[in-house]
C-alpha cells in the first residue's frame, strides 16, 4: 500500500471479471490509494463485478454500454454529483464479432467494421469529452490499446484496424486537452488470458508465439499491466501524453523470432 494516488478519483471502466485487464488496473490504483468507481456492461457481468467491488473498497457501480450514448450520459452525471469531479479515466473497452477475428481481414462486413470501431475506438473519444468536462483540475485518461495496430497479426483483423485509429485518437485527445493538463495515454499489452482476448481464432497460438519471441521468454500479467495503467496516471508520468507505452515483456522490439531450437 502506497499513497502515490491518495486524493485522486476516477474511473475503470472495462472489468467484466477477476481476469480483465481493467481489474489488474484497478487494484493497482486502489492499493496506492486511490478511490474508483466501476462500470459494467449489462447485470450478467455486473453481478461479477459486485463482488469485485467491495474488494477495492469500491461504493459507485454503475452500468455502462458505450453503444448507448444515455448510459453514457448517466455515468458522468453520477460522478458529477456524487464526487464533484475525477482525475483520471481507464478504458479497457473492445469488441468484435469473432466470427470475423478467424479468416482473412478483407472479408469484415460493414456492419462489424463500424460496430468494432464504435465500441473499441470511437469509445474512448465519446468518454473523454465527458471525462474532461468534469476534470477542472486536469488529469488523465488511458486506454488499451495491443500491438496488433501497427503489425499484422493473423486473426486480430478488424480489431487492429480499430487498434491503430484508437492509437491515432490518443495523440488527437493528448493535443486537445493538453492545454487544460490533462494527459492522455495508451498501454499496449501483450496478449493477457481475457474473456476478449480468447475471442480471436488461435489466440492461444498468438499467447504461446510472443511468449517464446519476446526478449523476457514471458507473458505479461494484468498486474504488470495495471502498473503501467498506475504509473501514466500518476504525477510520476505528469510530463507524458500522447504516448503508446508497450508492456510486452519487450515483444514488439523484436524482428526476428527467437531460432534457438534451429540451431541443434
Ligand atoms: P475483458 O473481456 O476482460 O474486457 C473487455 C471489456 O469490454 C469487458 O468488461 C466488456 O464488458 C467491455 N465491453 C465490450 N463491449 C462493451 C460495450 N458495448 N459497452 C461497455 N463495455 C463493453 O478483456 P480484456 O482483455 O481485459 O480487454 C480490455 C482491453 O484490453 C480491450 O481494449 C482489449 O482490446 C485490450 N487488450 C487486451 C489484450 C489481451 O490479450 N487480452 C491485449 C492488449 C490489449
Amino acid at each position: 500500500m502506497g499513497d502515490l494516488m491518495k486524493g485522486k478519483r476516477g474511473l475503470v471502466m472495462g472489468v467484466a471479471n477477476h481476469n480483465s485487464i481493467a481489474w489488474g488496473a484497478a487494484k493497482a490504483l486502489h492499493a496506492q490509494g486511490a478511490e474508483i468507481a466501476l462500470t459494467y456492461q449489462g447485470e450478467a457481468f455486473g453481478k461479477r463485478v459486485k463482488p469485485l467491488a467491495d474488494e477495492i473498497d469500491c461504493r459507485l457501480i454503475l452500468p455502462c454500454d458505450v453503444e448507448d450514448a444515455a448510459s453514457m450520459d448517466a455515468v458522468f452525471e453520477t460522478l458529477k454529483r456524487e464526487w464533484g469531479g475525477i482525475d483520471f479515466l481507464v478504458h479497457a473497452i473492445a469488441f468484435s464479432d469473432k466470427n470475423e477475428l478467424k479468416g482473412l481481414y478483407a472479408d469484415t462486413t460493414r456492419e462489424n467494421f463500424t460496430r468494432t470501431m464504435l465500441i473499441s475506438c470511437f469509445s474512448f473519444t465519446e468518454l473523454a469529452r465527458r471525462a474532461v468536462a468534469i476534470m477542472p483540475n486536469g488529469g488523465s485518461l488511458v486506454t488499451m490499446t495491443y500491438g496488433g495496430s501497427t503489425r499484422v497479426m493473423p486473426n486480430y483483423n478488424v480489431m487492429g484496424v480499430a487498434k491503430a485509429a484508437l492509437e491515432a485518437s490518443v495523440r488527437y485527445l493528448a493535443a486537445d486537452f493538453g492545454p487544460r493538463n490533462i494527459r492522455v495515454n495508451a498501454v499496449s499489452a501483450g496478449p493477457v488470458r481475457t474473456l476478449a482476448g480468447a475471442g480471436v481464432s488461435d489466440a492461444r497460438l498468438m499467447f504461446n508465439y510472443q511468449r517464446v519471441n519476446s526478449p523476457m521468454r514471458r507473458n505479461v500479467t494484468i498486474k504488470e499491466v495495471g502498473g503501467a495503467v498506475l504509473y501514466l496516471l500518476s504525477e510520476l508520468a505528469d510530463g507524458v501524453t500522447g504516448e503508446i507505452h508497450y508492456v510486452d515483456s519487450g515483444y514488439n522490439v523484436m524482428s526476428m523470432p527467437a531460432l534457438d531450437e534451429l540451431k541443434a
